[in-house]
């Protein structure tokens, strides 16, 4: 299991400003503070050399990340306290860069429904469609992928192969081998904290036996030239000498080792002797029983054991007249009674006490077991990562395959362009629930249009749409096809979203408030790179208000962040963005209105929505039509009085003195060229100092 380091740049509380108090508030559990030596630098440098048992961490390029060391100073000494033993499954390190994934803030992750819905619930979101995997370990791969989707896009390219592999020669074969396959990362970690039961290191024995059936179904590298599926063959050959080890363990060996029965028949001569004795018991009460109502002339004697009172010969009160001298009384029942004799008392000792041996013997035998293992633990570490991506990569393969996506291309130059898009959990949930069909649509976001301004009716599809462009983009970035019937995506270094209303009560944050520092984060982090999601900003407070944040939150994107950017918004007077701005376009969803009724198309068009229908869904809402008849006469009144009214450009207009980003720009260069000294407070220019000092530090 490797141990993740991240260069805490940004993470510690001190630069993000995040309190203990804020942490607390947040996971609502008990905080037990650990004293502060423990997140000792120096401290950490040292005991990650001695758990990894090396000289220095250069090879991982972690030698000189120093909040870090501290971190794993504390955690690993915690969990050497929780454990109370040397943690031997962590065997090598991860280091997670500033910068080196795509940056998904949580508010990403909620709005987007990646793992949990926005009422909390575990579907359905993109994991629970995406999870068909036949292992806990695969589950816990694609959701590890899902959050942590690389900038670099080799890693998904390679994924991307890999999935096409599969395609061509088939997933169901190697899903069906998946379902013989124990969650080996877990038990790998519970060999090395030596706390693996019977069953799981049985079910480690039945995985290795099964691995030449599966490694049978991958796709060979040899006929689709695929780098990823070639490095995930080696571990799936284990070494005889593991067969040899598990092969002591009984065929289905009891739950836990002090039930016995855990290792199998001939593998040890004490322990079959031991099992022997206790075994052989039976025939010799039988003859004892025999033997004792012949020469008493009781026939109703027997002999018998409980695990309370041990061994007995229990006669009734019948036959108590005739019990020889050498019978000791045991116990009085109502109408029996219980002896002892010398002979069986000898046979007790001898019994109980094999039992007990073979139970301490077994329990030997297992500790030896898992002694020879702890040598083996590199190995079915990466046995279990082999297997978890076959298994994460066959279920993208089959979510391909069932759900008609396609193959993503990356290019160089910024670029977004989704030819026939869908959303694929909306379209999922339409197929389940309606047997409807989803509206694809496109979306063009490259060197000519860099922001969309989306109009519509309410219940048009306006965050359906915008939703399913970062998903598809996250889903091509994991490696993933995509639902779309073509799409081309260029670098991306994070996914905004400012998306829905949401209180935050307990941290005395009103609707509005979150909403501005959620829309305040983002403009302080999107680059050219970034796609921001940004849905209906601003109508948290009066429409002056709103209207003029909202014209002026776009014109900032447009020129100072100068991401892609989907807009929408239900404030007309923002379509006017697409004549300021020459890389603005308007679309909008479509609906069509009869007499009584609406019905929304849910397809994207060129141009800005001519009105809004607010009136029309409050009705398909089931106002009372009263109420409905009264809005509508309201709001004609309004637009008589209103009359168009052009919005003032300058809103939105900001000077421009940002360059344009160039391809094969580094890290560095693309954050000096989007800093703008003139317009930094001394504040921003200290923060952008530490900024670009991490980066250099990090490529360093
Ligand atoms: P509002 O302005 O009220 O937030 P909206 O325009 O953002 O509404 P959505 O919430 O995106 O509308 O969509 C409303 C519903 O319409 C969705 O729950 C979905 O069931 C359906 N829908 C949206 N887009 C599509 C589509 N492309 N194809 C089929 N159904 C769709």
């Amino acid at each position: 299991m490797p141990l993740k380091l991240s260069d805490m740049v940004e993470v510690s509380p001190h630069k993000t400003g995040v309190s203990l108090q804020t942490i607390k508030h947040h996971i609502r559990a008990p905080i037990t503070q650990r004293p502060n030596w423990q997140f000792e630098p120096a401290l950490g440098e040292r005991k990650l050399c001695e758990q990894l048992q090396v000289l220095s961490l250069s090879s991982w390029g972690a030698e000189n990340l120093r909040a870090a060391h501290g971190a794993a100073a504390a955690l690993l000494s915690y969990a050497e306290h929780t454990q109370s033993q040397t943690l031997t499954h962590i065997q090598t390190l991860q280091v997670e860069r500033n910068g080196a994934l795509i940056d998904l803030p949580p508010a990403t992750l909620r709005n987007l429904e990646i793992t949990q819905t926005l009422r909390g619930e575990d579907s359905p979101t993109l994991l629970s469609l995406l999870d068909t995997c036949r292992t806990g370990m695969g589950s816990r791969t694609l959701r590890r992928w899902l959050l942590n989707p690389h900038r670099d896009r080799t890693q998904a390219q390679s994924r991307h192969e890999a999935i096409a592999a599969f395609h061509h020669h088939g997933f169901e074969p190697l899903r069906e081998a998946m379902r013989h396959i124990s969650d080996i990362e877990r038990i790998a970690s519970r060999i090395g904290l030596r706390q693996a039961k019977p069953r799981e290191l049985s079910g480690l024995r039945d995985t290795l036996l099964a691995l030449p059936a599966l490694q049978a179904t991958v796709p060979q590298p040899a006929s689709q030239a695929c780098g990823l599926l070639a490095t995930l063959q080696p571990p799936l050959q284990a070494p005889d000498e593991l067969h040899d080890i598990l092969s002591a363990l009984a065929t289905e060996p009891a739950a836990q080792v002090r039930d016995g029965g855990v290792i199998g028949i001939g593998v040890d001569a004490e322990l079959d002797e031991l099992r022997n004795l206790t075994q052989n018991s039976d025939a010799f009460l039988v003859e004892l029983e025999t033997r004792e109502r012949n020469r008493t002339g009781i026939n109703n004697l027997r002999v018998q054991f409980n695990r309370v009172h041990g061994y007995y010969i229990e006669v009734t009160s019948s036959g108590l007249d005739r019990i020889p001298t050498d019978y000791q009384r045991r116990q009085t029942l109502k109408n029996a009674e219980r002896f002892i004799t010398p002979e069986l008392k000898a046979f007790e000792d001898k019994a109980l006490s094999a039992q007990e041996r073979a139970l301490a013997r077994e329990k030997w035998l297992f500790e030896q077991i898992h002694d020879a293992l702890q040598p083996h633990l590199a190995y079915l570490h990466a046995l279990a990562h082999a297997l978890s991506t076959l298994d994460a990569l066959a279920a993208l393969a089959e979510r391909a395959h069932t759900c008609g996506w396609v193959l993503p291309t990356f290019v160089n130059h910024p670029c977004i362009e989704i030819h026939a898009g869908r959303h694929p959990v909306v379209e999922a949930r339409l197929q389940e629930t309606q047997g409807g069909a989803f509206i694809a649509n496109h979306a063009q976001l490259n060197e000519h249009t860099r922001m969309l301004v989306i109009t519509g009716p309410n219940m048009g599809g306006k965050s359906t749409y915008m939703r399913q462009v970062a998903l598809i983009v996250l889903l091509a970035s994991i490696g993933s096809f995509v639902p779309a019937q073509r799409c081309c995506i260029g670098p991306v270094d994070a996914i905004h979203t400012r998306i829905g209303a949401a209180d935050d009560l307990a941290n005395a944050q009103s609707t509005f408030m979150m909403e501005m520092t959620e829309a305040a984060a983002i403009l302080h982090s999107a680059t050219p790179y970034s796609l921001v999601l940004m849905d209906e900003i601003g109508r948290g407070t009066s429409t002056l208000d709103g209207l003029a944040l909202a014209g002026s939150i776009a014109g900032y994107l447009y020129e100072r962040n100068r991401c892609f950017t989907l807009f929408a918004t239900h404030y007309f007077e923002l379509t006017q963005l697409a004549q300021a701005y020459n890389k603005a376009q308007n679309v909008h969803v479509s609906a069509v209105e009869s007499e009584h009724n609406i019905v929304f198309l849910h397809d994207i068009s060129a141009g800005p929505a001519s009105r809004s229908y607010g009136v029309q869904v409050a009705r398909l809402a089931g106002m009372p039509p009263a109420l409905i008849t009264q809005a509508q006469h309201t709001l004609q009144t309004l637009e008589q009085q209103q009359g168009p009214q052009p919005l003032q450009m300058d809103l939105f207009s900001y000077q421009n003195s940002v360059p344009e980003p160039s391809v094969g720009q580094t890290e560095l260069e693309r954050l000096l060229a989007s800093m703008n000294p003139d317009q930094l407070s001394p504040r921003e220019a200290l923060e952008a100092l530490y900024q670009l000092k991490a980066v250099a530090s990090a490529n360093t």
